[in-house]
């Protein structure tokens, strides 16, 4: 059997290797590393994939380690691992993009069969991989100059047998807060949201950042993954029972009306008060031009934590409570 490019072992066995998307030059510079593992019983396929942001690296190794120790013993069905889908920007450390064409390749989905570099890779993996599978879990962690408080995302769909399906995965997860979104809200073109719309059950789980490989921050990606692999029948064992996260009412983005040096009051996982002061901006010779206060009350999810803000350049969300 194979899913896409990428050949699945016999019943009970496990394979690694690498993978490319042949018939397209530009793509097939790469190889792109895998780990495929059947299960002896029957059961769903699950993709697991990380790295859509290169420089997310607890996301990557959480997915790298999956793969190592998930005992095809003990799996039902099939899972398969994609570690690492950024493959041009993992050596170059790129930071939200991919150094091929410069575009957020979490925004581009479903792409295009003859689009740019990002677009062509999307409409592949999407098509010949993603939409052949039952579950689509995504690991992230703040980008390589974020921080964040770990939180988990969907989107729903409203079919309700497929919106069951994906809150059950997020609430197996074990984080403390969570982003629902609508079906038509804010960035369409994520893997998670065209998945969904796929039928796909589909999440994304946030961990960790920084540019950081911090052990708590993998090992509770691994944890949250086995919990929902169990949950859903992929693996063997009963699942943790863990507390359901707090789903937030709204995803609140800030971003910088000037460019200059941005000054942080606020952690992540403060609760803050909609108009609480949450920082400033200042000019290279130190000059305030521009004080940053809350549009909503709420918890602040994630901080930018680079310094150089570009006008229009993001600098932390809010979860709106
Ligand atoms: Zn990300």
């Amino acid at each position: 059997m194979n899913i896409g490019p990428i050949a699945i072992p016999p019943a009970g066995e496990r394979a690694a290797g690498t993978f490319t998307f042949a018939g397209d030059a530009g793509l097939a510079k790469y190889e792109w590393p895998y780990v495929a593992i059947a299960g002896l019983m029957a059961g769903p396929t699950v993709v697991i994939t990380a790295g859509i942001h290169a420089a997310e690296y607890t996301g990557i190794e959480a997915a790298i380690r999956s793969g190592r120790t998930t005992s095809p013993d003990s799996v039902r069905g099939t899972i398969l691992i994609l570690p690492l889908l950024n493959r041009p920007g993992f050596y170059e450390r790129s930071i939200y993009v991919n150094p091929e064409d410069g575009d957020n390749l979490n925004r581009l989905f479903p792409g295009k069969a003859d689009g740019t570099w990002g677009e062509r890779f999307a409409h592949r993996l999407l098509t010949e991989i993603i939409t052949k599978c039952d579950y689509s879990i995504d690991l992230h962690a703040g980008d390589l100059i974020e921080d964040l408080v770990p939180f988990v995302s969907y989107r729903e769909t409203l079919d309700a047998a497929l919106d069951a399906r994906i809150q059950g995965m997020a609430n197996a997860y074990g984080a403390r807060w969570a982003v629902k979104t609508a079906p038509t809200g804010e960035r369409p073109g994520t893997l998670m949201a065209v998945a969904a719309q796929n039928g796909v059950a589909a999440m994304v789980a946030e961990s960790g950042g920084r540019g950081q490989l911090i052990e708590e921050d993998v090992a509770r990606h691994v944890t949250g993954v086995t919990n929902i692999l169990r949950t859903i029948g992929a693996i063997s064992g009963r699942p943790a029972r863990v507390v359901p996260p707090t789903i937030v009412k709204s995803f609140e983005w800030l971003r910088s009306p000037v460019e200059g040096i941005f000054h942080s009051h606020v952690r992540v996982n403060q609760m803050v008060k909609a108009r609480d002061l949450l920082g400033d901006m200042t000019d290279l010779l130190g000059e305030p031009i521009a004080a940053l206060t809350a549009p909503v009350s709420g918890v602040v999810l994630f901080i930018v934590t680079s310094p150089a803000i570009k006008k229009g350049g993001l600098l932390l969300a809010i979860g709106a409570l």
